[in-house]
């Protein structure tokens, strides 16, 4: 995602209340006390630190924070981004939204999250590396991370490399410790992470939009036939996410119209082929001036507001506000990123017929591969390693048996098919779609329970406040 640290956005120094607004909306639904209330929207423990890295000549002071915003269930978990706009409200906001985006996909975690007030491009790889284990030092000194008490993962501005260098730093201050790999997760696969990691916030946007766009009677509502195929789809942010949203779209029978980056957005009403547009930005440093595109927007905002059936904002919070909110044609808005829409605007857009797919469901692949990976590493062996063959032979057995008791022959490319054992990708590939399209109806259920309930995003805190009570209840903290 770290192409995208130059985008603008106005600061949300009301990003937390907003969450906790969000909690409140939905609270009205459920018969908890309101204390256990307030304790589920606290954010328990905020941790804020200074640290000096040498710059040149001099010392720099570097701004940063680990938040963990509940321990109703163990570890914490989420992200830590890399932005000079990191500030402390937004962790916060950021660390919530963690919580309740692992308990609507049954996820085992509390929410947390990290910011490093930096801009990544102003500094070498040296540099990085030297902010970013003297992070986790800092984590280590006041207990903020490990397997069992807090796992971060890569978030806005930070990837596969910053977590291996939190790996590596993890596992030296604590050598001998078994478990220490499953202190962080997103992890390159050659170091410990798992296959599919990487895609896997994208690839979960892509489910979601999928299920969505699936029933039929909510499509009729909007004036949408039912499925991908045709569907015309505007992207904000060719990070990690966006540009995993936008493959995985395409390969489900979409269309992705529109593409918007922090410097300006392209449109092609027949579609825009990803893939060459980001070869074309990787020669010449910006995706504006593709002569693919029909128009081109210098502002990006622009963008959003072009003829399309679904928007993907995933860049960063507060992009649909109060003053583009109306000029938005999109039907469906599918969160990839968190935060994107701002409470007014999602009210507005909801009011006048839309959908949004919200934030802790939309783009809860990437925590939910990261519980895959906390386990492989937990159980020390990679998924299928195990059992694989095994599958193989069974399969190959019975449809040796088949083939002799029918007399029918499969041909080679049939026996292939039938015959393979999963592999760990196929594996993590099946759960993280098993949780979208569960978590998907689990909500819209909620949602269809009753008509007083506006929108699915408070549908889906109903679920996860119902999930964290009861967490609570379990360990005895509530009656
Ligand atoms: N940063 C991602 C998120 O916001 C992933 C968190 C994780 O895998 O722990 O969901």
């Amino acid at each position: 995602m770290s192409n995208l640290n130059d985008i603008t956005f106005s600061e949300a120094p009301h990003f937390f209340n907003d969450v906790c607004k969000y909690v409140d909306d939905a609270a009205q639904f459920t018969q908890h006390d309101k204390g256990l209330l307030n304790q589920i929207k606290a954010c328990n423990s905020v941790f804020h630190f200074k640290f000096p890295i040498r710059k040149g000549n001099s010392f720099e002071i570097i701004d940063a924070w680990r938040i963990e915003h509940s321990h109703h269930m163990s570890p914490t978990k989420g992200g830590i981004r890399y932005s000079e706009m990191v500030n402390e409200d937004e962790v916060m906001a950021l660390a919530a939204l963690m919580t309740y985006k692992c308990a609507i996909v049954n996820v085992p975690f509390g929410g947390a999250k990290g910011g490093i007030k930096i801009n990544p491009k102003n500094y070498t790889i040296a540099e990085l590396e030297t902010i970013t284990r003297r992070y986790t030092v800092e984590l280590i000194k006041k207990n903020f991370i490990g397997p069992g008490i807090d796992v971060p993962a890569p978030d806005y501005g930070s990837g596969e490399r910053e977590m291996s260098w939190i790996a590596d730093t993890y596992q030296t201050m604590n050598s001998g410790s078994l478990d220490a790999l499953a202190c962080v997760t997103g992890k390159p696969l050659a170091l410990h992470g798992i296959a599919g990691r990487k895609e896997a916030t994208g690839k979960g946007v892509a489910f979601a939009v999928r299920e969505c766009v699936s029933v039929s009677e909510d499509m009729a509502k909007i004036g949408l036939t039912t499925g991908l195929s045709g569907k015309k789809i505007i992207v904000q942010g060719l990070g990690n996410v966006g540009y995993h949203s936008a493959k995985f779209l395409i390969q489900l029978g979409a269309t992705v119209v529109g593409l918007c980056e922090f410097d300006g957005a392209i449109y092609n009403d027949n579609g825009l082929d990803v893939e060459d547009v980001i070869k074309y930005r990787k020669e010449t440093g910006s995706i504006l001036g593709y002569t693919k595109a029909q128009k081109e927007f210098k502002d990006s905002s622009e963008g959003l507001e072009q003829a399309c059936d679904i928007l993907v904002p995933a860049a960063l919070e507060n992009q649909i506000t109060e003053a583009n909110v109306a000029r938005i044609k999109a039907k469906i808005i599918a969160e990839g990123a968190n935060g994107p829409t701002t409470p007014a605007a999602a009210a507005a857009f909801v009011k006048n017929g839309g959908i949004i797919i919200p934030d802790m469901y939309a783009n809860a692949g990437g925590v939910t591969v990261s519980y895959f990976e906390w386990l492989k590493n937990l159980s020390h062996v990679a998924f299928g390693r195990m059992d694989r063959r095994y599958e193989e032979t069974s399969n190959v057995n019975i449809l040796n048996t088949l083939e002799s008791s029918t007399g029918v022959k499969l041909t080679p490319e049939q026996r292939a098919i039938v015959g393979k054992g999963a592999s760990e990708l196929e594996l993590v590939n099946s759960g993280l779609e098993d949780t979208m399209v569960r978590s998907y109806h689990e909500i819209r259920n909620i949602k269809n329970a009753n008509p007083l309930i506006p929108s699915l995003r408070t549908a889906a805190f109903i679920g996860a406040i119902d999930k964290i009570a009861i967490s609570y209840q379990n360990l005895g903290i509530w009656p």
